[in-house]
């Protein structure tokens, strides 16, 4: 059922990097996803009723909890920041720097994403970052969100 949610999510990102002028091959490329299975959801042919209802729904969260379930969906990291970003405007971490208390949890981020800055404050790196979510549920106190403009 993963696999089907997942391909549920990408024909609905499919179809709109197809509005917005992107090739058949490149979206096939970009999503890793076979050039016909682009060309099926280009031309109306989507995974089930079902499966695209539950794909809606998932894209239709809050950004904080879709981007958990979105990763959940696929162990490659790339594939599903390149999702993220599609679903969402410009998503990016931050770190509120009035809330923080300094404990150090988010510097344990495993793609390096979170450095400290001048200041000795954690920041992210946000060309760095993957958009996996763990961060949010790290932090005790709430100072990381996730943000869209
Ligand atoms: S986990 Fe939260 S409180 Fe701890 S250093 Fe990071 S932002 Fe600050
Ligand atoms: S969302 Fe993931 S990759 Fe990005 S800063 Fe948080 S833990 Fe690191």
């Amino acid at each position: 059922m993963p696999d089907h949610i997942l391909s549920g999510i990408k024909a609905m990102v499919a179809i709109e990097l197809k509005r917005k002028g992107m090739l058949q091959r490149e979206i096939a490329e970009y999503l890793k996803m076979d050039r016909s299975v682009v060309s099926h959801y280009i031309h109306g042919r989507y995974p089930s009723e079902k499966v695209m209802r539950v794909s809606e729904e998932i894209v239709n969260l809050p950004v904080e909890y879709s981007i958990k379930i979105i990763n959940s969906l696929s162990d490659d990291k790339e594939l599903t920041k390149r999702i993220i970003e599609n679903i969402y405007n410009n998503p990016h971490i931050e770190i509120d720097r009035k809330k923080c208390i300094l404990c150090g949890e988010c510097l344990e981020c495993k793609y390096n994403a979170v450095f400290r800055d001048s200041k000795n404050i954690p920041s992210v790196d946000n060309s760095r970052c993957v958009l996996c979510g763990e961060c949010l549920n790290i932090c005790s106190v709430n100072a990381i969100t996730i943000l869209t403009k």
